[in-house]
């Protein structure tokens, strides 16, 4: 019997009426393992379960109260039970959670609960078994995936008449033996390593969206599907803003030539993207995100600046925040950094206690991403002319290293105009 392993992220299961359809696209029996996320937004304004339960953590934290969010949250899941017509008992794992947020304990069992009860849910309703991700997915103490322990685990709970469901996001630790969580969007790489582990090659992703796109098509109309790419090109794009597949998937994907299907569970008919091996090396897409700062230091090279510099440098990465380009200059080096809430004030403070001179912007990237960019020159001079075609100050560029992409910083305000004017020169 061939088998897929499927994942179905949280705009497709974020309320019963969608479970149900998901539930219509595993009337197919080759498909076997099904991973889940939390439920996702069910309209534009509404918040994602992990979004939530991170709400009420940090709430917590400051001594806030977080009733209001938990309570939304406990309805959400009341309202999916009630609706899907299954008996199943939330309380418990409601008060479990509400005793951690409570102590401010144990931040990844927290945020993993969205998949887990979701997980939970689904497998009741489909009448598949509960597979928990904890028992099969194990981290290293370097915080890597153990594949072998995992396979290890993974073997002897699962058997091949059986049908799966698995909660995405998290496993174990093996140095403590707690829950651990990928980075946010990490359902995607449950899925994949959930295929290297039952040895099947074809792994399906389903979304809200058709398969990938060559630019985002709220903001381009014209936007078409790339039916075929590589993993290289998969995992540029997710890496640039893409936002269809979490960018390290491919990691595995790639090492173990497992095909991915990203697919839409609102048009299961369409054949969605293929990503594997085999495909043209040759995607031309434009994709992008807010969200990050650039930070200016003074770089004079004197031995004096150039010690500060390094150590500011250094406890940059030291506190972990995410260096996403560093760009040399003659007198200034430019360091880009992925930007979260009280990022700000935290770069300035060491700066401060470092002697570094800095001056900070909020930016957005847009990336332009075109196999022929290292090939035809006269791709990379279309790309200029686009840019001085439209107009948008261009705050910086920079190229990635496999010279098929192009990156241009910009003020946030101009993100969406910037893509879709891109775009249309280019593209269309
Ligand atoms: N629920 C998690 C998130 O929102 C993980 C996932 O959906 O893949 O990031």
């Amino acid at each position: 019997m061939s088998s897929n392993v499927c994942k179905f992220g949280g705009s497709s299961l974020s309320n019963a009426e969608n479970i149900k359809k998901v539930a219509e696209i595993l009337k197919d029996e080759n498909k076997r393992f099904v991973i889940v996320s939390a439920p996702g937004k069910r309209f534009k304004e509404d918040k994602k379960i992990t979004d939530l339960l991170i709400n009420c953590y940090v709430l917590s934290t400051k001594n806030q109260a977080y009733e209001e969010e938990f309570s939304l949250i406990k309805t959400r899941f009341e309202d999916l039970v009630k609706e899907l017509g299954i008996d199943f008992d939330l309380r418990k794992v409601f008060q479990e959670i509400d005793d951690k947020i409570k102590k401010h304990d144990d931040y990844d069992f927290i945020l993993s609960r969205g998949e887990y009860l979701n997980a939970k849910i689904i497998a009741s309703y489909l009448n598949f078994k509960f597979l928990d991700a904890k028992d099969i997915i194990f981290f290293d103490k370097s915080g890597k995936v153990d594949l072998e322990r995992s396979k290890e685990e993974f073997t002897k709970k699962t058997n091949k008449n059986s049908r799966y469901v698995i909660p995405g996001f998290y496993g174990t630790n093996e140095v403590n033996s707690k829950i651990k969580v990928f980075s946010r969007g990490g359902s995607d790489i449950t899925g994949a390593i959930v295929a290297v582990l039952s040895d099947i090659k074809t792994y399906e992703n389903y979304t809200d969206v058709d398969g990938v796109y060559d630019v985002d098509p709220n903001k381009c109309k014209k936007a078409k599907i790339i039916k075929k790419l590589s993993y290289d090109d998969m995992r540029i794009m997710s890496s640039l803003g893409a936002e269809v597949l979490h960018p390290d998937s491919t990691y595995f994907l790639e090492k173990y030539d497992i095909t991915l299907n990203i697919r839409n569970t609102f048009n299961p008919s369409n054949s969605g993207s293929i990503i594997r091996k085999e495909s043209p090396n040759f995607t031309r897409c434009i994709t992008g995100k807010r969200g990050y700062l650039l930070v200016n230091v003074e770089n004079k090279k004197n031995s004096q600046q150039k010690e500060n510099l390094a150590n500011f440098k250094n406890s940059l990465r030291k506190n972990n925040f995410e260096i996403i380009r560093t760009i040399e200059g003659v007198d200034s080096l430019s360091i880009i950094i992925k930007s979260f809430e009280g990022l700000e004030s935290k770069v300035y403070k060491l700066a401060c206690d470092y002697n570094a001179k800095i001056t900070i912007k909020k930016i957005a990237l847009v990336s332009i991403i075109d196999g022929a960019f290292n090939k035809e020159l006269s791709v990379q001079s279309k790309i200029f002319d686009a840019l001085s075609k439209i107009d948008f100050e261009v705050i910086l560029i920079t190229k990635g290293a496999l010279d098929i992409s192009i990156s241009f910083g910009v003020e946030e305000d101009s993100f969406d105009k910037v893509i879709e004017s891109i775009y249309s020169f280019l593209y269309t």
